[in-house]
């Protein structure tokens, strides 16, 4: 542990052990160069306690990465809760107030959200201790589920795609697979399929994407069918790494846009996909409309407005879209230098009004 805060670029960690419930809590603060640092608090179970502070890192600068992508004013943070096993009721509830106690000390230099293994209601019970949480509307309690603003995003950055790689962003007759079809999947492929796209569906859950497939009238691909599937676009909406070495030379689309996080199993799946000729959508740009809307709705912005903020994301692609290709490159790395530039230019102005 002490090897991975002396090594870490970022600029704090805040750690607790939790006595009551065993967990230790991690809170990484990576970058407030924008602003205050807000991320998502994952309750995860680890093989050690350093790998949860790892993970708590590395999330805090894909965060830093995300807001200035997309041009919010927020930094880059997360936080780990690294249970010993899963928790519920009185252990569950006790650990968020004392995690929500830790995030008021902090006086709003981090503010959290739900990710992995918490929810809406679980930041709902962090609320009780701190106004430094979003996730439910504070004024009305209504519990917000950031799924369907997600999947608007990856849904305007897949029309930027679409115009980028067709000179058109028309979906009547595009095929697109999306695979996953839970909280951001089913509602992206409503989406698509209302916009007369041809929408493929692949889950795991056999039951589940039956369902969705009858509903829409979707055709249901098998989960080791989907690579070597024909279609304009492939949706990943499930897990992280399914671009790799193994599944992108089977791969039979032209774009990739989809919400899932980490899609690339590494860096050089960017210059594989690149080498292929397929447009990669990077995750992180694509997948930011949950963390945008979640923020604005619970302090009271007009739904219609944090629409369209997300559908601002089509600008946001087609600028990195069209870097990429000035340059010759994968988008992978225009958003990188994106990224770079934003924070560049504030560090840069915030010394000159410091002179
Ligand atoms: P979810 O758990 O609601 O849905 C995931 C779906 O994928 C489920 O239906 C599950 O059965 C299916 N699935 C799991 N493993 C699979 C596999 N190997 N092959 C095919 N299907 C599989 O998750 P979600 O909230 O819809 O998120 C989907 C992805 O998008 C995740 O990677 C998540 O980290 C990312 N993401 C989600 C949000 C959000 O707002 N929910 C925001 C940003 C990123």
């Amino acid at each position: 542990m002490q090897t991975l805060i002396e090594q870490w670029v970022g600029e704090a960690v805040v750690t607790t052990y939790d006595q009551p419930t065993g967990t230790w809590i991690f809170v990484a603060i990576h970058d407030t160069t924008l602003g205050p640092a807000m991320g998502g608090c994952r309750i995860k179970s680890y093989p050690t306690p350093t790998d949860g502070l790892r993970d708590a890192m590395r999330l805090a600068e894909g965060m830093t990465h995300k807001w200035a992508a997309i041009g919010f004013d927020l930094g880059g943070g997360k936080s780990v809760l690294a249970v010993p096993r899963p928790l519920t009721g009185e252990d569950r509830r006790g650990l968020l107030r004392r995690f929500g106690a830790l995030i008021a000390s902090l006086r709003g230099l981090y503010a959290c959200g739900p990710d992995l293994g918490s929810t809406p209601n679980d930041m709902a019970v962090i609320g009780e201790e701190t106004e430094h949480v979003h996730g439910y509307d504070r004024t009305t309690g209504q519990l917000l589920d950031p799924g369907p603003y997600t999947a608007l995003g990856v849904y305007s950055g897949l029309r930027a795609a679409l115009r980028h790689v067709f000179n058109s962003d028309e979906l009547q007759g595009r095929t697109v697979l999306v695979q996953g079809v839970g909280d951001v999947g089913e509602p992206l492929a409503r989406m698509l399929s209302e916009a007369g796209a041809i929408v493929l569906l692949s889950d795991s859950d056999d039951p589940k994407v039956t369902r969705l497939g009858k509903a829409l009238g979707a055709a249901c691909v098998a989960s080791d069918a989907v690579y070597g599937t024909q279609c304009d676009v492939y949706a990943p909406c499930a897990v992280g790494a399914t671009l790799n070495a193994e599944t992108i030379p089977r791969l039979a689309c032209r774009i990739v846009a989809g919400s899932a996080n980490n899609q690339l199993g590494e860096e050089a799946d960017a210059e594989r996909l690149h080498e292929r000729g397929i447009l990669y959508a990077p995750d992180y740009v694509i997948n930011a409309g949950g963390a945008t809307a979640l923020p604005l709705l619970g302090t009271g912005h007009d739904p219609q407005q944090v629409r369209e903020r997300i559908r601002g994301f089509e600008t946001t692609l087609t600028e990195i879209f069209n870097e990429a290709r000035s340059r010759r490159e994968s988008p992978f790395h225009a958003a990188h230098r994106r990224v770079a530039r934003v924070l560049a230019t504030r560090r840069a102005k915030a010394q000159s009004t410091s002179q």
